[in-house]
């Protein structure tokens, strides 16, 4: 597993910083939030406002025309006194015009000074106009509307003066309304602008207080891929997520961190183990050419030596290539039924000779015929590779015990060791590429580290059960089981 050291630049990407997001996010929100809540307010106000005035100005309104019913709509009487005391009593202004604007009652309004009937309330000519459409409109003889800066309610009193028809002119001024709306607005937008500027610099506070930890391990993540791997994840965060995160952040570092130690072991390991062969072999050689060239019982002896070295730089060499062929996933399995009693046989055999002169027994307990599906070639490495083990690690007795049986509806196959077994906490990391657990003792059966590596990726490629029981000072089991055909 590679990890990259000092010089590595990181991409750096155009995004945009959590803070900023989460800031802009919270801010827009405030935002929309004072808008909606401003001019909602706003709008609500002035909608209830003109209808309170039009149910004023539409009372008063109907009770003056009521009123005026009651006087026979007589063209000679004059209103003035009584739409003047209406008018102060509903505190609008009241009027009878004709179809021209001509204003008809009250009369004499050129000496009223107060606010009712203002100068400028008193060209009507527009204003007319403007009722006449609104009676037509609503088909009717009255009509409720809002005019130019005043809400009016209009009638036609069926009353004729100099031949035109008499209107009913009730009016109050929206213009107090709109100071107030116009104060209202300065009042919400300055506190709105407040409630702003207060929600920027919470949003600032809380994004900050968000992102923090992201940051934070972010800051550390990059450490860790400069292979600092002193780095602790964990820290102050405030939700499970990001604890959770934090921690499997650490158990990532960890593995990473054991991949490494691991990959600088094999590098020992594998120059180590190429180093010596090659030294036999450029020693032998030299031997050959110097000294035993001449004598040809020590020349084969030599060049058996130099053989011997040579298929074991091969075996080192295939066994790297394996492991990566494997786990790139170049090497795909070729499955078929096949007789796995005759395939443990045959590596029992090849350790047969071996056995044989170097003192080794192999006890066995194999049923005949048992066919598994598998890849053979794959799974003959398997065996092989557990039983050299088994070889390599067994005490003094020298003895193997080798079982294939039938369980059920699986095949399992086990082979069992005398030696030291494998202390509890190592257990998990034999499978792991590189493991060797403290290099003692001399192996007979030359070994690479890659072995249950190699075992590991075939049999989780094929998807079988297997494992290992052990305890210290008491041998080792490795097992396989293997579906029966
Ligand atoms: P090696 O070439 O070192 O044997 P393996 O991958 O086959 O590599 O094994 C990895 C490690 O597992 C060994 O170095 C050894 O420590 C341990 N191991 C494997 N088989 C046995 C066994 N039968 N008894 C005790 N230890 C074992």
């Amino acid at each position: 597993m590679g990890v990259a050291k000092g010089g590595k630049n990181f991409i750096k990407r155009k995004n945009t910083s959590i803070f900023f997001m989460l800031w802009t996010v919270f801010s827009l929100f405030s935002v929309a939030i004072v808008c909606l809540f401003g001019f909602g307010q706003r709008y609500i106000l002035n909608r209830s406002y003109k209808e309170r005035i039009a149910e004023d100005v539409s009372r008063c309104g109907k009770t003056v025309q009521k009123e005026l019913a009651t006087f026979g709509a007589n063209p000679l009487v004059d209103y003035s006194g009584f739409l003047y005391s209406r008018a102060f009593t509903y505190d609008m202004s009241i009027f009878l015009v004709d179809d021209e604007g001509e204003i008809l009652y009250p009369q004499g309004l050129e000496d009223y000074s107060g606010d009712l009937y203002a100068a400028s309330d008193l060209d009507f000519s527009a204003r007319v106009e403007k009722l006449k459409k609104e009676l037509k409109k609503a088909d009717a003889s009255v009509a409720l509307y809002e005019g130019e800066a005043e809400y009016v309610y209009g009638a036609d009193l069926q009353m004729r003066y100099g031949g035109s028809p008499v209107y009913l002119y009730v009016s109050e001024s929206l213009e107090l309304s709109r100071s107030i709306l116009s104060d209202m607005t300065v009042r919400i937008v300055l506190s709105s602008a407040f409630v702003l500027i207060l929600a920027f610099v919470t949003a600032g506070a809380i994004s900050g207080w968000l992102s923090k930890p992201i940051t934070e391990m972010t800051q550390k993540a990059k450490r860790l891929a400069h292979g600092d791997f002193s780095v602790d994840f964990s820290g102050a965060s405030y939700c499970s997520e990001l604890s959770e995160f934090a921690e499997t952040l650490n158990v990532a570092k960890d593995e990473i961190s054991k991949a490494d130690q691991m990959q600088k072991e094999l590098i020992a390991n594998v120059s180590h183990d190429f180093k010596t062969p090659l030294t036999m072999i450029k020693g032998y050689a030299s031997m050959i050419k110097e000294i035993s060239g001449g004598n040809p019982e020590k020349r084969n002896k030599h060049a058996q030596v130099i053989i011997d070295e040579t298929d074991r730089l091969t075996s080192l060499v295939a066994d790297v290539l394996d492991l990566s062929k494997l786990r790139a996933g170049i090497d795909t399995l070729k499955k078929q039924a096949f007789d796995l009693s005759d395939y443990t046989f045959d590596v029992l055999e090849k350790f047969g000779d071996f056995s044989k002169a170097r003192g080794y027994t192999f006890r066995t307990d194999v049923e005949p015929h048992l066919v598994t599906r598998a890849d053979p070639v794959k799974i003959g490495q398997v065996l092989y590779n557990l039983v050299g083990n088994a070889v390599n690690y067994t005490g003094e007795d020298k003895t193997v015990y080798v079982a294939l049986k039938k369980e059920g509806n699986v095949i399992r196959f086990s082979v069992r060791d005398t030696g030291e077994g494998i202390e509890a906490q190592d257990l998990k990391d034999i499978w792991e590429r590189y493991y060797r657990s403290g290099e003692t003792h001399k192996r007979p059966v030359q070994g690479t580290g890659l072995g249950l590596s190699i075992v590991k990726t075939i049999l989780e490629k094929h998807g079988f059960t297997f494992g290992v029981e052990s305890k210290r000072g008491e041998g080792s089991t490795f097992y396989v089981l293997f579906p029966l055909f």
